[in-house]
């Protein structure tokens, strides 16, 4: 065989890569399918994203955020809050039952200009003594799948919809979804991502305001103010039903085609 023609050492390497990646998700996932395609559409979001920080038809008062010009990021939009203006905004927050059982409130974690967003429900046991979500058992679960798409933590944006503990671990309730909307939404606004991955039923719900079971929705493209968003399950629910992870990971596999990642 021509030397031209065998794989180089590089190449391997990546390959490899690819799998260990894979395998260090979960062994049961995607048959021979181990790594998603790169060949889709470029990944820059170009629309523009609107600052929203009340929810239409929303008891909620006008959660006010104090917006500031981003010296220096030509892209940013002037109108949109930075991250740690949401988080201050939202404070020792006292808008919903929800904080008489939080030890801490959980924002969220990872890039404040992440490309990639994970949305997932709310804080657990683990993320609420620690402050940052997706720490537990679900938690290990999404950063393995944040792993087999070729990311560590630090360069996606993970947050939930609802930032503090529901008691036992119960849904959250439509009240405590409606008064930390704004905040999502202007957390969302701030990061300006190119893509959301919504975890599960309460996140996709949320966020395209619909009562689409998530069964229906999850591996369809949909958008959120016109940044792509790909509903999939929760990692939680995958750690109940694992033979649902393949349906899961043809979700990622979908984001990473038409989002692949940047060569760094
Ligand atoms: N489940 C969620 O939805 N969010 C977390 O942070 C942890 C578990």
């Amino acid at each position: 065989m021509a030397d031209e023609l065998l794989p180089t050492a590089d190449s391997l390497a990546l390959v490899l890569a690819d799998v260990r990646r894979y395998l260090g998700w979960h062994r049961d996932v995607a048959g021979d399918e181990l790594h998603a395609a790169t060949d889709g559409a470029p990944g820059a979001l170009s629309a523009p994203v609107s600052v929203q920080v009340t929810v239409e038809g929303s008891s909620t008062p006008p959660v006010v955020v104090e917006y500031a010009e981003v010296p220096g990021e030509a892209t940013a939009p002037d109108e949109a809050p930075k991250l740690d203006e949401v988080r201050r905004a939202l404070g020792d927050c006292k808008r919903c039952k929800l904080c008489s059982g939080r030890k801490n409130l959980v924002f969220g974690v990872g890039h404040p200009r992440a490309k990639l967003v994970f949305v997932g429900e709310g804080p657990g046991a683990e993320e609420d003594n620690q402050g940052i979500p997706f720490v537990g058992a679900a938690g290990q679960l999404l950063t393995r799948m944040i792993a087999a798409m070729g990311y560590t933590r630090d360069e996606v944006y993970i947050c939930n919809v609802v930032k503090c503990r529901p008691p036992g671990n119960r849904n959250p309730e439509p009240d405590e979804i409606e008064s930390c909307q704004p905040f999502l939404e202007a957390q969302l606004d701030a990061i300006r991502p190119s893509v959301i991955v919504a975890l599960g039923k309460f996140a996709a719900q949320t966020l395209l305001r619909t009562d689409t079971p998530i069964t229906r929705l999850r591996g369809q493209w949909r958008e959120y103010v016109g940044v792509p968003l790909m509903p999939t399950f929760h990692p939680a629910y995958l750690l109940r039903n694992p033979a649902e992870k393949k349906a899961a990971w043809a979700d990622l596999q979908a984001v990473m085609a038409r989002f692949p990642k940047p060569v760094a």
